[in-house]
């Protein structure tokens, strides 16, 4: 069913609108010039996993980019509740956005009014239940992450997902699920939705989130991680270290932890530890483990 066509309720700029009605203008800045920022949440069982945290780095995102979002993370946080609740859903995927208006087109857009949306669907896996049993196939990206010099790179930009977007398209076209992106100076960066996690020997590895998006999903694995006892190191990793990596995850609300079976040339076994750490995500995330 397309996205604009469904039955349901969108939350806009503060009060419930039919989902169908709930349009913007083609001159609209933030559909030209990228001025948009949004987030990807989970609602488990009615509640919505880090809702805060979601909120915050909505604000923040939008804070980088300028732009003045004229709710409070309160109000926003109240919001996102109520729009499950109007749409009847416990489980859903919720997709605040906040981008600038049609008041003024061009570069500068100074005048633009900050406008808010939240949608809410009902999203079980963004992977395929196969595909997460058997572990996903990546190819490398041609589009590497920019540098922190080059684009506003803790944003969750709109803007920065064009190399994300072409990037999975290629993959998806020679018959992979994904792409791994490397970042400017060559190093593992992130897929093109997700963070990504190595396995050597019990240790679990994962790159420094210096130029790309630092996952919420990210920090609640490396904080589950260590609280079941495992050591997890933050670091630069480069391509060719892949090769003594036994397994492979990628992290993200959408994709929550899925195992890589490979990337490349590099293949991985989903193994012990990434399997434990899957049951245990998922028991965190409704509340049946409670964490320190
Ligand atoms: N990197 C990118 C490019 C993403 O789009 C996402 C999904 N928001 C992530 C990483 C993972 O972020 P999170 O765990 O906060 O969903």
């Amino acid at each position: 069913v397309p996205f604009d066509d469904r039955d349901g309720w969108i939350w806009l700029d503060g009060q419930f609108v039919p989902w169908r009605e709930a349009k913007v203008h083609v001159l609209t800045h933030g559909l030209h010039y990228a001025s948009a920022v949004f987030e990807g949440e989970r609602m488990y069982g009615g509640e919505i996993f880090e809702l805060t945290a979601h909120t915050e780095r909505l604000f923040k995102s939008a804070e980088i980019l300028d732009m003045e979002i004229p709710f409070t993370v309160a109000e926003i946080d109240q919001a996102c509740k109520d729009t499950c609740a109007k749409n009847g859903l416990e489980d859903a995927y919720l997709r605040p956005i906040a981008w600038r208006g049609s008041e003024m087109i061009g570069v500068s857009a100074q005048n633009t009014k900050t406008h808010v949306a939240i949608a809410v669907w009902d999203w079980p896996s963004y992977f395929s239940p196969e595909a997460r049993a058997k572990g996903i196939r990546l190819t490398w990206a041609k589009y590497k992450r920019p540098s922190p010099e080059t684009e506003p790179v803790h944003a969750k930009a709109a803007g920065l997902y064009m190399i994300c977007t072409l990037s999975k398209h290629a993959a998806e076209k020679e018959g992979y699920t994904d792409a791994m992106m490397l970042d400017y100076r060559g190093y593992i960066a992130e897929s093109t939705g997700s963070n990504v996690f190595f396995i050597q020997d019990g240790v679990i590895h994962t790159p420094l989130a210096d130029c790309f998006l630092n996952g919420i999903t990210r920090q609640s694995v490396i904080k589950l991680a260590r609280e079941k006892g495992f050591e997890v190191v933050e670091r630069h990793i480069k391509p060719e270290e892949l090769a003594g990596f036994t397994e492979c995850f990628v992290t993200g609300t959408a994709a929550e932890i899925t195992p890589v079976a490979e990337i490349g040339e590099y293949t991985f076994k989903p193994g012990n530890i990434s399997l434990s750490l899957m049951d245990d995500y998922s028991k965190m995330v409704r509340r049946q483990l409670v964490m320190a």
